[in-house]
Order: structure tokens, then sequence, then C-alpha cells
């Protein structure tokens, strides 16, 4: 009995030392190319394309992927820029999700000061980063089953338009995730973590209103402004916020509020944002929101009609894969900053109102967490409905550096970026041999997704059936 359990256990230890010097292998193939996916991602950092508008930043990611074996099906889901590239076959299939929009008004360069690079946009959540990350996970996995003779699919899932399009639903709702085993994604942040991740669910629409054109001065009577009725629906709307769950947030802005003050304006636009940790909650506000809009065109004699853009469930959590992703990342480690980051980090840090540099969030990672708290919202949300998903964020940003920032594009446009994206890049690729490895994981990560999901459950989109807003960033 004693031999027996001694050969079981040199035979354990013998195995587990291979499968440490296979990742061991992956892992400084990673470090090999980081600097060729440091340069794809500061191409895409360049172009800064925003939602559904990313042709040059999907084709590089798609070349980049079909030169290393991939077969490539672009234009899926009816949008030209979202793309699914695929390895091997069989199953499991683990989804590795990239992202690479940009958004608008927010250029900057790579420099600590706040300065304009001249463009319409900017990476300031970093998604050339996602992108790039997950695109060199999704080949070091594939390159790791070749050499092994694993079986399986792996995917990159080429995501348009998260910033407010909500690409990944529209690939949802067309089933694209039907046969997936597991999704990984990631996100850029200002430090490493790799806790349960929570999102807000969200609706979102512009909502136009039309009245009657005629002189301000002149002809008042004649006219009737469409602007009066943007504003009578936000005053409604603003009064409304003491009404509605406190943890909810609505924001708009006037994307059209008329052209001359001496013109009654016939046309003008709000654009509105509804957020709650519960896709129920934003629902029954967003109903809310329409009333008061109907409200203010009955009132000042205007019309109003609305288009739904976006739509976002709240990110569902799996724990079970979440400890997995935990352990790779703490394998991993944070980042270290040369001289040069150090001192690029001080100004940025001086930027924020911050005394000094904290170098340590960007080394350590974050305890591990199973509950979290929402801030923003992710088209992650309706994927991790569809399949177990399970996400980390890592330190692309200086510490302290909001999403959304100068600050973040700006160190996004460094090797500051690049090497937290590689970090990232490390803890996907970990996870999805541990997954490859462990048909028992897989199960068990299914089982604690239906139980959290509801065996009830059916999937209905909060953008409805509209068509991918393709247009939305115009
Ligand atoms: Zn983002």
């Amino acid at each position: 009995m004693k031999y027996v359990h001694l050969l079981v256990l040199t035979l354990f230890s013998g195995l587990s030392l291979l499968a440490q010097e296979d990742s061991k292998k992956v892992l400084s193939d990673l470090d090999a190319r980081a600097p060729q996916y440091g340069k794809i991602a500061h191409e895409i950092w360049n172009l800064a394309e925003m939602g559904y508008q990313e042709e040059q930043s999907a084709t590089l990611l798609q070349n980049t992927l079909s030169a290393e074996g991939f077969r490539i099906e672009k234009g899926v889901a009816g949008i030209p820029t979202a793309f699914i590239a695929e390895f091997g076959s069989g199953t499991p299939v683990i989804a590795i999700l990239g992202e690479y929009d940009a958004l608008p008004g927010l250029s900057q360069e790579a420099v600590p000061m706040q300065k304009s690079a001249g463009k319409a946009a900017g990476h300031a959540c970093g998604h050339h980063l996602f992108g790039t990350a997950s695109t060199a996970a999704a080949i070091s996995v594939k390159n790791w089953m070749q050499q092994n003779k694993i079986p399986g699919t792996i995917r990159f899932y080429g995501c348009p338009a998260e910033e407010g399009g909500s690409g990944k639903v529209y690939m949802v709702r067309e089933g694209l995730f039907n046969d997936v085993d597991v999704a990984l994604h990631w996100h850029p942040g200002a430090s490493n973590a790799a806790s349960a991740g929570a999102a807000l669910a969200n609706k979102s629409a512009k909502f136009r209103f039309y009245g009657v054109s005629a002189h301000a001065a002149g002809a008042p009577d004649k006219g009737r402004s469409s602007l009066d009725g943007v504003e009578a629906m936000n005053m409604m709307v603003n009064m409304m916020r003491e009404h509605i769950p406190q943890e909810a947030r609505i924001h708009y802005v006037i994307t059209d509020g008329g052209k001359a003050p001496n013109v009654v304006p016939n046309f003008a636009e709000v654009y509105y944002y509804a957020r709650h940790y519960s896709r129920d909650v934003v629902i029954e506000i967003f109903d809310r929101i329409v009333k008061a809009a109907e409200g203010a065109a009955l009132g000042t004699g205007t019309t109003m009609d609305y288009e739904m853009i976006g739509g976002t469930h709240e990110l569902l959590p799996n724990l079970t894969l979440q400890k997995v992703m935990y352990d790779n990342l703490s394998r991993v480690g944070g980042i270290t900053y040369t001289a040069e980051e150090k001192a690029f980090g001080e100004k940025i840090a001086k930027s924020l109102g911050m005394n000094s540099l904290d170098e340590a969030t960007a080394r350590n990672i974050q305890p591990y967490e199973t509950t979290a708290r929402a801030s923003g919202s992710t088209d992650v949300g309706d994927v991790s409905f569809a399949v177990p998903t399970v996400g980390l964020r890592t330190a692309t940003w200086v510490p302290g550096t909001p999403a959304h920032s100068w600050q973040a594009v700006a160190a996004g446009g460094t090797s500051i970026g690049s090497k937290g994206m590689m970090v990232a890049a490390k803890a996907l690729t970990l996870t999805a041999m541990d997954l490859y490895k462990d048909p028992e994981l897989v199960k068990k990560a299914k089982q604690e997704f239906v139980e959290r999901r509801g065996t009830d459950f059916k999937y209905i989109p909060l953008l409805g059936d509209r068509e991918p807003a393709l247009n939305y960033r115009n």
C-alpha cells in the first residue's frame, strides 16, 4: 500500500513538474514575442479608430492570427469589424475576447502632461492593449496545443464597439457563443486583480425632438422649439433622480441643440444612459425616461421618437474560474518599472493629485475577493450570461489612473501599457491551458454557471431586435 502511495506520489509530482516545464516554456515564448505584440498594440493605439469604424485595427489582428494558422471569419453578426479566428477542432471550445475601439474626444500623446495628438479619438480605455494581449494569448495557446497535440478548439473573438456600441450583444444574439465552453477576457486597469467582476446593466438611447422653425424674434409664436423638448425632458429626468434606487446612474449629453439662437430649432437630440447592477431596474428606469420624453414633447408642442443605441446585461461571476485565474495571475506577477517608466509614472501621479508614484500597486496582485462593486458597464455581461466567463485586470496604467482619462491614453502608448498587457496575455494563456488539461474544471464551471443564471433563464437582449448601430459614432 505504502509503495503504491509512493509510486502515485512520484508519478503525480513528475506530472506536475512536467506541467510546470510546459507553462514555463509558454511564458518564455510570450516574453520573446513581447516586442512584436508591443508594436501591434502601438499601431492600434495610433489608429485610434472608434466603435464600428475599426477596419484597420481589426485587419491588423486578423492578419496576425491568420499568419499563425487561424481560420478567420470576418463580418460576423452583420458587423464589418467583428470577426472570429479559430484554430483546432472539437471540444473544449475556449474563447478569448478582444476589443479594439477608441473613445471620441480623448486624443493624447504618450507624454506625462495633457497634450492632444490632434486626432478625433484616443485609446482611453486601453482597448488597443485588450485586443493585442488577447490575440497574443490565443496564439500562445494554439502553439502549446500544436506542440503537445492537445485536442480542442481555441477561438479569438474580435469584438468591436464596446464603448457604447454593445458589439458583443449582437454576437451573443446571433448565437456565436452557443458552442463555447468557457470565455476568457481581461481589461486594462491601474492595478492587477483577478477578483470576481461586476458590471452595471445598461440601456442607452438617442431621443430626438422635432419642432417648427421660425424667426426667434420676428415670429416666435409660429415656432415650436425642439430644444425646449430636450430641456423639459432633462428637467423631468433630473427630478426623477430622487425617486429611483440610489445605486442607479443616469447620464446624458445634448448631441444637437440647434444651430443658431435666432432660429427656433426644429431638431434637437439628447443621448441618454441608464444603469444599475440589476437589468430589471434598468428596464424600469429606462421606461420612465421614455415617459418623461413623451411628456416633454406633449408639453412643448413637439414630437419625439427615440433610437435604442446600446443595452448590456450585468456581469455574471464564476468563482470556479475566477480562483484559477487569480492563481495564474499570482504566478505571473505584476510589473516593475524601469527608471524611465518611473519618471513618467511620477509625473502622471502628480497630475492625478497624488504625492508620489505607487509602484507597489503595479508590482503586486490585489488580494482575491469574491464580491465586487460595479462601477461601469461592459458588453462582456451578455457573454457572461451565454457561457461561463472569467476575466482579470492588469496595471497597464499608472496606479491611480481612472479609465477614460488622458493619463490612461498616455500610459497606454508607452512600455508601461505593453508590459501590463503581457501580464494579461500570460494569465489568460495559463488559464486556458488549465481548462484544456482539466475537463472536471470546465464541468464545475458550467454547473456554477447554470446555478447562478437560473434554470429558467431566457436571454432577452436589452437593446431589443435592432440592427447593429453601425453609425452611432458618426
Ligand atoms: Zn473598456
